[in-house]
């Protein structure tokens, strides 16, 4: 096929190509027109074809399995390559071309929908999960079938990495991707404000959101272009396509280079007023890239990354290690231990499931139904404290009362550490993330309670606009400049400063340049973001004057006309 091309949203800037990988999504789409009985030898070829080509790709796969998890992933592949081999599976399929007159899509399809309405009419629980095995193969039989005859030869160039195209991807999934040379992700189901995207910048990977066409238009084993900074996709791409790639590649490295020199530069704006730039960290390389460019400390470590992927040691030895040697690696600057945030589109593992994963047991709530769990990350965060200083924040808070009750069971720990003559620091700071509107419109008391507080923006906006971060679909729904929004920022940012309460803003939005303005123009001097976003947000201080902000932030806030400072800013 020749080139193609699709426009869709960079969510995590840079650009590369590689092999595409394609991940159809379950619910894949299918022409259910019938086939004229001539075309019916042709159909079962392909499936045929297909359901081999599966197989021998299975087998491919095993071979390269290394790694300590090598011998349960092959496990998985074999039970795979069973349902492959089984007779029934693949009449199964032909039965639906052959008597129904399906395509060999649709008769996959349909296959398929049987064997799932099959295995969830099953009682045991590990039975019915196995269906999921089932989908995979069905995914793979599926784009097989995609690529087409002869194309499972064509040459791949694994050494120029993998391009996921999928509906979405977990947070843990992208570090397994990772192992298997990831050069960039399209998703379909994701949005700037996905902890998909947090993940794929904070690992310096392009992501692109686009349209579902993209199951159409690239085919597993395509070579692919990802450019997140134009906003576009292309399949089998041209010399001048390769050609402009590489020109792009070049200038971001020599801006990079530029923005170097403000490594050790303080972050003042040109009135004089000292702003702190934090980091935001997941992982150890976070912690040493926030050091190295000089944040004021860490604002948000994510535990919940330590908790993710199976195997995780979540024992409060292991957890004490972690959260010791950022403290270690910080050399003095705080550390913003937050206590753990799954659900939602965290990747949920345990009981933050439910029907509406972003409403239920999440944050806090989860901690406090689990509290010998908590515990056991509290006791672990205050033993870090003796190594240097640490700040404890709870996610998600809703209610003065849920707070009070996590602050006990915080207290609880510091006396169980006492009575053990364990060393601790007794003046731990203790604060509450402000991410839903709840807690906004309690910060005066939020404030008074705790010695800090955060502000989550990327949540904040979510719940307050009944817009889901991850859906594509809301996106422009999704609006952090919307007046309710900043009502609730200037809500906690006025109740912090009467109570004298620090507070950090540390959602995505503190991490977008074209915001900075916008930001300390509305008060804010502690800004928390992934540590890839400090030097050009401290670019943009640098070049910022506070007092003008001020008052014109305020105007422009009345006015409801805000959108116009972020435009300044790209201009
Ligand atoms: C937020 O919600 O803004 C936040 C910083 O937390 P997270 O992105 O981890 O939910
Ligand atoms: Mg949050």
């Amino acid at each position: 096929m020749p080139r193609r091309e699709l426009r869709g949203e960079g969510t995590a800037r840079g650009a590369a190509i590689g092999t595409a990988r394609v991940r159809y999504p379950l619910d894949f789409s299918v022409d259910p027109a019938p086939v004229a009985r001539h075309e019916v030898p042709a159909e079962l070829a392909r499936v045929a074809a297909a359901i081999a080509g599966a197989r021998s790709e299975l087998d491919a796969v095993r071979r390269r399995l290394r790694g300590p998890l090598r011998r349960e992933i092959g496990e998985f592949l074999d039970a795979h390559a069973l349902i492959l081999d089984d007779p029934e599976f693949a009449d199964g399929i032909r039965a639906g071309i052959v008597e129904r007159r399906l395509n060999a899509e649709a008769a996959l399809k349909a296959h398929r929908d049987q064997l799932r309405a099959a295995f969830e009419a099953i009682d045991d629980p590990y039975l019915r999960s196995r269906g999921e095995d089932v989908e995979q193969v069905v995914g793979r039989v599926f784009a097989a079938l995609k690529r087409g005859p002869g194309e499972a030869r064509r040459p791949r160039a694994p050494a120029a990495g993998v391009v996921l195209v999928a509906d979405s991807v977990a947070p843990d999934e992208i570090e397994g991707w990772q192992a298997q040379g990831l050069a960039a992700l399209v998703v379909t189901r994701a949005s700037v404000w996905s902890h998909a995207t947090i993940l794929a910048r904070a690992l310096r990977l392009p992501m692109l959101v686009a349209g579902r066409e993209v199951f159409d238009l690239v085919r597993d084993g395509d070579p692919v272009l990802v450019d997140a900074d134009a906003g576009i996709i292309i399949a089998e791409p041209d010399t001048l396509d390769h050609a402009r790639l590489r020109e792009r590649q070049r200038a971001n490295e020599r801006r990079a280079r530029a923005r170097a020199r403000l490594r050790t530069a303080e972050t003042r704006t040109r009135d004089g007023l000292a702003v702190r730039l934090w980091a935001n960290a997941e992982h150890d390389d976070d912690i040493a890239l926030a050091r190295r460019l000089g944040a004021a400390g860490i604002g948000l470590y994510r535990t919940e990354f330590l908790h993710a992927g199976p195997g995780a040691d979540t024992g409060e030895e292991a957890q004490f290690r972690a959260y010791r040697d950022a403290v270690l690696a910080m050399g003095g600057r705080p550390v913003t231990l937050r206590t753990l945030d799954v659900g939602g589109d965290k990747g949920a593992s345990g009981p933050g499931g439910g029907e509406n994963p972003a409403l239920g047991l999440r944050g806090l709530r989860l901690s406090l139904s689990q509290p010998a769990g908590f515990a056991v990350q509290l006791r672990a965060m205050l033993r870090a404290s003796a190594y240097g200083p640490v700040r404890i924040l709870f996610p998600m808070v809703t209610s003065l009362e849920e707070a009070e009750r996590a602050l006990a069971i915080v207290e609880a720990c510091r006396a169980e550490l006492r009575l053990a003559r364990i060393d601790f620091d007794e003046d731990t700071p203790v604060g509450a993330m402000v991410e839903v509107p709840a807690a906004a419109l309690i910060a005066d008391r939020l404030a008074r309670t705790f010695d800090f507080l955060a502000l989550g923006s990327n949540d904040l906006v979510q719940y307050t606009l009944a817009a889901d971060r991850n859906d594509a679909a809301v996106a422009s729904s999704y609006d952090p400049l919307h007046p309710a929004v900043l009502a609730l920022l200037t809500m906690t940012l006025d109740h912090a400063r009467r109570a004298r309460t620090p507070l950090t803003l540390c959602g995505e939005l503190a991490a977008d340049p074209r915001a900075t303005a916008l930001l300390l123009g509305l008060g804010f001097t502690d800004l928390s973001m992934h540590p890839n976003a400090l030097l050009e947000v401290r670019e943009r201080v640098l070049a910022l004057h506070a007092g003008a902000l001020r008052k014109r932030v305020r105007r422009l806030v009345a006015a409801g006309e805000t959108r116009s400072l972020l435009d300044e800013a790209c201009s």
